[in-house]
């Protein structure tokens, strides 16, 4: 849980720094985490409001939507504005909040590198190490793995419940 301590809060800001498990982003399918969620946050009041900024990033281990091969990518939310109205002076969980910003930085799909050449839909040969010896050459560019968009994953995340 990621927590803010309202009462802690002086009249400038509270730095809310640490780490976090990635079990909180309930990723589900093709997308798994590969390290800790770490948060770089701070918490100040505007009168009665809590308002949090900051980022928070969390690796992530997945397949390139073009060649297949297997990736660690960092999902990075780097200007998260959370705006609680009317705050009571005490712990605040921002947990929901901080995955919700994390899980909307995801891709519509992981590629290994914009260049990525990817795999010949005639042979299978992956492009980015091999030639090709079917012919294919000028379709070889063309996605072969249709594309996860961001908010499949969310509508997923929302029937697992
Ligand atoms: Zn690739
Ligand atoms: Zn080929």
């Amino acid at each position: 849980m990621i927590l803010v301590n309202t009462s802690h809060i002086t009249e400038t800001f509270l730095p809310v720094e640490g780490t976090e498990s990635p079990e909180i982003l309930e990723l589900t399918g093709d997308v798994t985490p590969a390290g800790e969620i770490r948060y770089k946050l701070s918490a100040s009041m505007a009168g009665q409001d809590l308002v949090v900024r900051g980022e928070a990033s969390v690796p992530v281990k997945t397949e390139c939507a073009r060649c297949l091969r297997e990736i660690v990518c960092t999902l990075h939310a780097g200007e998260i504005c959370i705006v609680r109205e009317n705050v009571p002076e005490r712990e605040v969980d921002i947990t929901s909040d901080i995955r919700e910003e994390l899980l909307l930085t995801m891709p519509a799909r992981f590629l290994c590198s914009e260049e990525c050449k990817g795999l010949c839909p005639g042979c299978g040969a992956d492009l980015n190490v091999k030639k090709c010896t079917c012919g294919k050459k000028k379709t070889a560019r063309k996605e072969s793995v249709p594309e996860n968009s961001p908010w499949a994953v969310l509508d997923q995340l929302k029937t697992d419940r």
